[in-house]
């Protein structure tokens, strides 16, 4: 045996880590690579600050490596997946970004909500996008928002009477939002400006907000609210059903909507979502014991005992 040979063979074949996957990502969105990546750099940078990783990888690829990183980022609701191909010594070799279209991995798939959670909403509203998969639910590659709903009130089919140039077209524009179970509030938002319908400023994703921390570990996030609706402040408990704000068309919506999901931590940043068990309730005419409500969906609460 040669001592070449010998050496080769003591030697690990070496191959990339995270960390350079992750030294690439900086250098990208540092603009300190190589000019035939200054395009990418810019495509990356394009959909503003990076708010958290959703999951990373490296896996082997015909001797060749790949780093692929799906992120939340500021510009864009509902996450981007950066892929990066790596030679053995961890030089960049090309590059790709785009919409992530996948579900953000979760720990909760087999969670049981213990908080009594009612849909946060009088009367009946469609569910533009809820589930648990990335066909029925837009948010689902996004970690905090991975059971989130998206509740929108349709008459013969339309969001909006007339051409829905103004968020007062919309029928969902100004409804009561209700505490959707007993809770303390956490954290609000209340100054967002309200988009004109279909026009998004980057940089702010769920507008005005209201936070509600229930039992242990279960917090519930509604966003996209009325400018100066919102009626609660840190610190207050609220009961099941309370009117706390308005629905309204700030941060990263589109047109007049309530965005609603239940988390494990209080800050949407780091927080993981939780399956959206809503309890008494009626969907498409069927009353509901308990159950998540998926895109297509007609829902409205249940009327307690009480009421009736
Ligand atoms: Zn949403």
């Amino acid at each position: 045996m040669s001592f070449a040979l010998l050496i080769s063979l003591c030697v690990a074949q070496p191959a990339p880590s995270l960390a350079d996957g992750r030294a690439h990502i900086d250098a990208l969105r540092a603009n300190r690579v190589a000019p035939e990546f200054e395009k990418l750099g810019g495509a990356i940078r394009s959909y503003g600050v990076e708010w958290k990783v959703i999951s990373e990888a490296m896996s082997e690829e015909d001797g060749q490596f790949r780093y692929v990183r799906t992120v939340a980022v500021s510009n864009w609701a509902r996450g981007m997946r950066i892929s990066l191909l790596l030679s053995p010594d961890a030089r960049l070799l090309s590059g790709t970004i785009e919409p992530a279209k996948s579900e953000a991995p979760t720990m909760y798939g087999a969670y049981r909500v213990q908080t009594k959670l009612r849909l946060p909403l009088e009367e009946e509203w469609s569910v533009l996008w809820g589930g648990r998969t990335w066909d029925e639910n837009r948010h689902a590659s996004v970690s905090d928002m991975r059971f989130a709903l998206d509740l929108l009130q349709r008459k013969k089919g339309s969001s909006a009477d007339g051409r829905g140039r103004r968020n007062e077209d919309y029928y969902a524009w100004n409804q009561p939002v209700l505490a959707p179970a007993d809770g303390v509030v956490v954290s609000v938002e209340n100054k967002i400006e309200d988009n004109v319908p279909n026009r998004v400023p980057g940089g702010n994703l769920y507008g005005n907000l209201v936070v509600i921390r229930h039992l242990d570990g279960e917090y519930s996030l509604l966003g996209h609210l009325k400018k100066g609706s919102v009626n609660v402040e840190p610190g207050d408990r609220v009961s099941s059903g309370q009117r706390i704000a308005r629905v309204g068309n700030s941060g990263m919506s589109t047109e007049p909507h309530l965005h609603f999901h239940l988390m494990d931590t209080g800050d949407w940043k780091t927080a993981h979502g939780l399956p959206m068990q809503l309890v008494d309730w009626v969907r498409n005419g069927a009353q509901v014991e308990r159950g998540e409500p998926r895109r297509g969906d007609v829902v409205s609460k249940r009327a307690t005992a009480a009421r009736r």
